[in-house]
């Protein structure tokens, strides 16, 4: 802690940044010329069986986390996408999952954070408690301070395995009709949309977790039984142009043949459902060396045609997109820079090297500030300043409150300084 403290002190002109995993899309976690510190020691868990709480060191890989909690029968409130993320890094970008719907982003289930300063001072922030320091830290991409532990409920579980119903829809409408009906019905939901179909036809999988004594007697065995592993590694030389809208299309066939029309209650495994894509050790490499970009955007649900619209936009201008996920957002926190807000988020990949993308995704970032929506600065890489503070009109509030905990502007990163934060 002191040596932090120290670090802090002597922070040099580009200033200091926490670094997670490093698996923000974009600038987030990085910063040239400046001091970027790996939280790794702190690597510390407690987990209090009896609350249903935890206190985890800022440096701890959710995938660890998961190894020490499932098999005493507890689960994380939100996960993302991978497990591949720190517990600070899950807090500064108020990450969400496939529960948004119903139980909100990461931050909205941490009851404490302690927090180093740009004083160097140490804090203890909760949500009734220096709430204002508290909430501008959740979402605050590592500008307001290094998170250095964080204390967060968990979910008793009875098994490590989910239940998943599955649906294929040949169009987009009747595919967000379904989810905008049934809402509520499951904890978990996400549709994969083919988007280089013309109507956008989709999977939808929802999902709750299974109680152990739903399970066939040769899972009962051991119902919290967890070890995921990685079954390849994309190789260092996947040639990029093996991913092109013909594959992708020929893919993306298969995938849609290979769900069924409707399956109730399969049981799948929690990493199987949760984090796909760990599966592949350094999946991104698929997309060859000039690498992807990722855009992800939030809109209410009168800004619902938005999703249609983009999805056109980009079929018109031939940008072939990999993988898309849709998803419902539900109540939003009181965090300034939290990016769920209730309604729609989609989520893109699509060949960083596609001819005019540029311009094409300015068109789309005009689409959603036109319909009151916003951007994911954990995924985003080009948005401009005049967009970010379109988009989050509590920018001003959230720099007032920074300001009192980093007067001299020492955390700093690519991302806040390309946006102005
Ligand atoms: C395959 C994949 C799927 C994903 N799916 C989702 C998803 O479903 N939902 C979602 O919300 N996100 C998703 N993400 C994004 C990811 O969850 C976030 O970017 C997350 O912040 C990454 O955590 P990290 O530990 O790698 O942090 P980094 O990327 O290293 O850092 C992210 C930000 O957190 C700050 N930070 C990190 N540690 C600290 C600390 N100790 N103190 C202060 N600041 C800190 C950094 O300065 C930076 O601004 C996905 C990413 C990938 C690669």
């Amino acid at each position: 802690m002191t040596e932090l403290q120290q670090q802090i002190h002597s922070a040099g002109p580009r200033g200091i940044l926490a670094r997670g995993l490093g698996r923000s899309y974009g600038d987030a976690a990085q910063s040239g010329g400046a001091t970027v510190l790996d939280l790794g020691p702190f690597c510390d868990i407690d987990l209090d069986e009896g609350a249903a709480t935890i206190r985890a060191g800022s440096g701890v890989a959710l995938g660890y986390l998961l190894r020490v909690i499932v098999p005493r029968g507890f689960f994380v409130p939100v996960t993302p996408g991978t497990r591949m993320v720190t517990m600070g890094g899950a807090v500064a970008s108020d990450v969400h999952g496939k529960n948004n719907h119903l139980e909100g982003t990461f931050g909205s289930h941490v009851r404490s954070l302690s927090v180093v300063d740009g004083h160097g001072d140490l804090r203890h922030l909760r949500p009734d408690h220096e709430s204002e320091e508290f909430w501008a830290t959740v979402a605050g991409m590592g500008l307001t301070g290094i998170i250095t532990e964080v204390t967060f409920d968990v979910l008793p579980i009875t098994s490590s395995y989910m239940a998943v119903d599955t649906d294929r829809f040949d169009d987009l409408d009747s595919l967000m009709a379904r989810m905008s009906e049934s809402d509520s019905d499951h904890r978990y939901s996400v549709a994969w949309l083919d988007s280089l179909s013309r109507n956008d036809r989709g999977i939808l999988m929802q999902g709750d977790h299974a109680p152990a004594d739903a399970l066939p007697a040769r899972l009962a065995a051991d119902p919290l039984a967890y070890d995921p592993r990685a079954i390849a590694t994309a190789p260092t030389w996947f040639p990029g142009f093996l991913l092109n809208s013909l594959s992708m299309r020929a893919f993306n066939e298969a995938w849609f043949r290979k769900a069924p029309k409707q399956r109730r209650g399969e049981l799948q495994r929690l990493a199987d459902y949760f984090h796909p894509l760990d599966i592949v050790r350094e999946w991104s490499r698929i997309y060859g060396a000039s690498g992807f970009v990722q855009y992800q955007y939030a809109v209410p649900d009168s800004g619902a045609h938005v999703i249609k619209g983009s999805l056109e936009r980009l079929r018109a201008a031939h940008v072939p997109t990999f993988l898309t996920l849709l998803k419902r957002f539900g109540p939003s926190n009181p965090a300034p820079l939290s990016f769920p807000r209730p309604g729609w988020t989609l989520a893109l990949d699509m060949p960083a090297d596609v001819h005019g993308l540029s311009e094409v995704l300015d068109e789309l970032d005009a689409m959603v500030l036109e319909a009151d929506g916003r951007f994911y600065m954990a995924k985003d890489s080009r948005m401009s300043p005049e967009t970010m503070a379109a988009s989050y009109p509590r920018l001003g509030e959230w720099r007032t409150i920074r300001k009192r905990m980093d007067p001299e502007g020492v955390f700093a990163s690519d991302l806040s300084r390309r946006l102005g934060l």
